[in-house]
């Protein structure tokens, strides 16, 4: 799986330094309703920090933004930034909800990190690793966890949704409308002929007809039963 990380050029107030283990993924989310990965950084240097201190920002709309360096460290749990990598979310959870393309961004990052470079490092929420109410009560942290079913339901979603699609489309293929009298087939014409007689069919002219393939079989079917007669 490849995923799109949106590299900004961060202006460092004081080198960064490296980070020497990663046992843990820390999720967090912004606290705040609105705000880009710029307004962060901005936030962070305002606490005197070097910039952002997250590695990842991930916005409402799913778009992945580059804070720190991957393995730099960062400045996001207390007492625990020398052994984790933090990505925020953009948004307040502890009322709002997540958006699912939000989610699926943020699952997407976590099975990138997790197999392309900490296999082994463990997906928690800031509160569990430092004390912060962190990501918010709202914030999907064990569906997140088993990020892995997120992307395979998004996979069998999308699969029957294309599946479904197919099949409409060769109905819609299929079902014939009859816009003249001069294209009926014969053996429809006289029950057709019948019913716009008796006044139950209104065709008031050759281009009114429009009738459906189904509708008109049905018709003749309910004919060919005497229900006309
Ligand atoms: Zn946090």
């Amino acid at each position: 799986m490849s995923i799109k990380i949106i590299e900004t050029d961060w202006k460092w107030n004081t080198p960064l330094s490296n980070r020497k283990k990663t046992d843990y993924i820390a999720l967090h989310h912004a606290a705040a309703t609105s705000a880009s990965a710029s307004d962060v950084d901005r936030w962070h240097k305002q606490n005197g920090w070097s910039g952002i201190g997250y590695h990842f920002y991930v916005r409402k709309d799913g778009s992945i933004y580059c804070g720190r360096p991957i393995g730099a460290l960062g400045a996001h749990v207390s007492g625990k930034n020398d052994v984790s990598i933090g990505i925020c979310a953009e948004g307040d959870y502890s009322f709002e909800h997540m958006p699912t393309v939000q989610k699926r961004a943020i699952a997407e990052l976590l099975d990138y990190l997790k197999s392309n470079y900490y296999p082994r490092a463990e997906i928690v929420g800031h509160r569990e690793i430092g004390s912060s109410d962190c990501p918010g009560k709202n914030y999907p942290l064990a569906e997140l966890k088993n990020y892995k079913n997120i992307l395979k339901g998004d996979d069998i979603m999308s699969r029957e949704y294309d599946e479904l699609k197919a099949e409409i489309d060769a109905l819609k293929k299929a079902q014939r409308i009859y816009h003249y009298w001069a294209e009926l087939p014969d053996w429809a014409l006289p029950t057709i002929r019948k019913l716009y007689d008796k006044g139950i069919f209104k065709g008031e002219s050759d281009a009114d007809l429009n009738l459906p393939d189904v509708l008109m079989r049905t018709m003749v079917i309910n004919d060919r039963a005497g229900l006309y007669d």
